[in-house]
């Protein structure tokens, strides 16, 4: 099934983002995680994928992992920056395999610490090339884009951003994510922009429920672009134990989720960073556990 076709117009969809984990012994552990979450009946998962390729074997391990144990459908996250032809063409057919029918086509970033990293080749210089790519020889699968609300660091001209995500729709992109964001504001403006270029595919905005001080600390590595609300520090600064910032940053997130759902957004993305705990309590708050 193309994911596509689970937006529908009276129903946001819901989805769970997760990394593929270093090795066995976690893995094992995130399919627990995914296990609650599964039962929650999600749109689709989603599994992250190192640029350059740098994780490309442990998706796929993950993909599998997942698909072993649910018949939720998946989506493959998919960087384009330095691979060569024949390497994607490869990369998409051990996904095809795998089952996976969706991806969500991306270009990446270069790693920004792995000295030892080479690029294979320059055919994919923007996630555009990827998805003309996708839609040339696979054209069965779904392709889902990124979409930056709050804008992306490289293209700091907002107009000149909805070009090139207007390039990314004409190359054959069926729907958007987000970035994350911690304002709703954000997003109902990046979709009022879409409007206005003629962008009319769903979009699926992103939520990181957070759990920890320290994630937020990471945000810039996280998240390119993302802002964090002082609104939002000011209350993290008055809470000392990482319970309350847990209950508080969820907290958040179920009140952003409610209001998007009630302003009909095609889907919600959650950015689970392979735990379960915040996504379920998430659910509770907004009485769609079932
Ligand atoms: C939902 C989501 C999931 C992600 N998952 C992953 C993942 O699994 N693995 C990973 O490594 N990274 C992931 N990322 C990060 C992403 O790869 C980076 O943010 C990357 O810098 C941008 O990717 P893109 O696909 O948006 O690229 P592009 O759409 O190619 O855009 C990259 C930059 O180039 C600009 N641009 C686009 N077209 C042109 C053009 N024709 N001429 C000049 N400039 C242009 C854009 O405005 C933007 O600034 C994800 C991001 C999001 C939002």
């Amino acid at each position: 099934m193309r994911i596509q076709e689970t937006f529908q117009a009276d129903k946001t969809s819901i989805s769970f983002e997760f990394f593929p984990p270093p090795n066995r012994e976690a893995l094992d552990e995130l399919l627990l995680h995914i296990d609650d979450l599964a039962s929650l009946e999600p749109g689709h998962i989603s599994v992250t994928y190192g640029a350059g390729g740098t994780t490309q074997e442990r998706t796929l391990t993950t993909i599998k992992a997942i698909t072993a144990r649910h018949d939720q459908p998946i989506v493959s996250h998919l960087t384009c920056v330095g691979s060569d032809l024949e390497t994607m063409r490869r990369v998409l057919r051990e996904l095809q395999a795998a089952g996976v029918m969706n991806i969500l086509a991306l270009r990446g970033d270069p790693p920004l610490h792995d000295h030892d990293w080479k690029s294979s080749g320059d055919h994919f210089q923007q996630a555009a090339d990827l998805i003309s790519f996708i839609r040339k020889e696979f054209p069965e699968m779904g392709v889902g884009v990124a979409g930056f609300p709050e804008g992306h660091p490289a293209t700091p001209n907002r107009m000149q951003e909805m070009d090139y995500l207007k390039e990314k729709v004409d190359a054959g992109a069926d729907y958007i994510v987000t970035q994350l964001f911690f304002e709703n504001r954000d997003f109902y403006d990046f979709r009022h922009r879409c409007e206005a270029r003629g962008i009319d595919i769903p979009i699926v905005a992103g939520i990181l429920p957070v759990t920890s001080a320290k994630m937020l600390s990471r945000l810039s590595e996280l998240a390119a672009g993302s802002r964090i609300p002082a609104a939002f520090s000011r209350w993290l600064d008055r809470l000392d134990d990482e319970e309350s910032v847990a209950r508080f940053g969820t907290h958040w997130a179920a009140e952003q989720v409610r209001e998007l759902m009630d302003q009909g957004t095609a889907g919600i993305h959650l950015y689970t960073l392979n735990q379960s705990r915040a996504c379920l309590r998430l659910f509770k708050n907004l009485g769609l556990s079932r």
